[in-house]
């Protein structure tokens, strides 16, 4: 288990996705097209926030977020990201289709998922991102449309 990357890289990026098993184990990862969403919401997940992240931690969520996706028929990822000097890390998923991760999204509570084309958050509280029409670069910080 790579906690040391995975610390390392969500300093130095404010977050990232990372693979949770095989030999990768540990590293970043990003993809050309699909849609990540956290299921950090899930009972049985694993969902950590502190301001104090080590490398332990996240070699931790990881280990879980392993046993984890052997109940999921979806590929999941260790998911970090930085929020006003918070660190959160939790399992996420990686569907392809925008309104199955919308659905997911709404199902475990998420504010917004990773669209990896467009390289963007779609914002839940946005009926333009949920339609992937979103203009909005929604970057105050806050969150979809007010
Ligand atoms: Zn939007």
């Amino acid at each position: 288990m790579n906690g040391e990357v995975m610390h390392g890289h969500t300093a130095a990026h404010e977050g990232g996705t990372f693979i949770a098993n095989g030999l990768a184990d540990g590293f970043p990862v990003a993809f050309a097209d699909g849609f990540q969403v956290g299921i950090g919401a899930r009972d049985d997940a694993p969902c950590v926030e502190t301001d104090d992240p080590t490398p332990s931690l996240f070699a931790m969520v990881a280990f879980w977020v392993r046993y984890l996706a052997s109940t999921i028929a979806l590929p999941v990822f260790v998911g970090s990201w930085i929020e006003d000097g918070v660190t959160f890390i939790e399992p996420s998923v990686r569907v392809m289709s925008r309104d199955a991760a919308v659905a997911i999204g709404d199902a475990f509570k998420e504010a917004c998922l990773w669209d990896w084309a467009a390289s963007r958050c779609l914002w839940l509280d946005c009926a333009d991102c949920r339609r992937g029409e979103c203009s909005d670069p929604h970057d105050d910080d806050g969150g979809g449309e007010s």
